[in-house]
């Protein structure tokens, strides 16, 4: 199967600041993402969002927030007749040396192994350096998400807008 690797935050989903995390229980999707998501989906591709949550780890949120938060966005998508096919989250920081935190590659290969990806013709959408550096080391073309990073990679307003 061709796979749309997406990140989660800022790319199909608002980001906020570390210290408000806390307190959000609702994700607020981004402007186009439905439509965008639509469109991938009619060409054929499969959805698996890549996420690093080292707020986990920082004791900002909890696995279980993380959780409400991330099932709650997987409805609304679900709602919209978009299907998730698998979320893979990173719960650490630098400092806890796992092998998950993007632009680890830990989270793809545990997809590798759990299904068969046809990797020539899968891309990857985010809206940050990670998730850039993360593709490339797949050889997977990349769409970046404009939104802190002021840089010819990041172009695009939203998911709706490539293509
Ligand atoms: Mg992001
Ligand atoms: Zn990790």
């Amino acid at each position: 199967m061709k796979i749309a690797f997406l990140d989660r935050d800022g790319t199909i989903s608002k980001e906020y600041p570390d210290e408000e995390w806390n307190s959000i229980t609702e994700p607020i999707l981004l402007e186009g993402t439905i439509e965008g998501l639509k469109k991938i989906k009619d060409q054929g591709y499969e959805f698996i969002i890549l996420t690093n949550q080292g707020l986990i780890s920082k004791g900002i949120i909890t696995e279980k927030q993380y959780e409400e938060y991330t099932n709650k966005l997987i409805n609304i998508l679900k709602e919209n007749n978009i299907n998730i096919l698998k979320v893979y989250h990173c719960p650490h920081r630098s400092i806890d040396n796992c092998n998950c935190k993007k632009p680890k590659t830990g989270m793809i290969d545990n997809a590798l192994e759990e299904f068969d990806i046809d990797l020539a013709n899968s891309f990857y959408i985010g809206d940050s350096y990670s998730d850039y550096e993360l593709a490339k080391k797949f050889n997977l073309d990349f769409y970046g998400i404009k939104g802190r990073n002021n840089d010819d990679i990041f172009k695009y307003e939203n998911i709706n807008e490539i293509f």
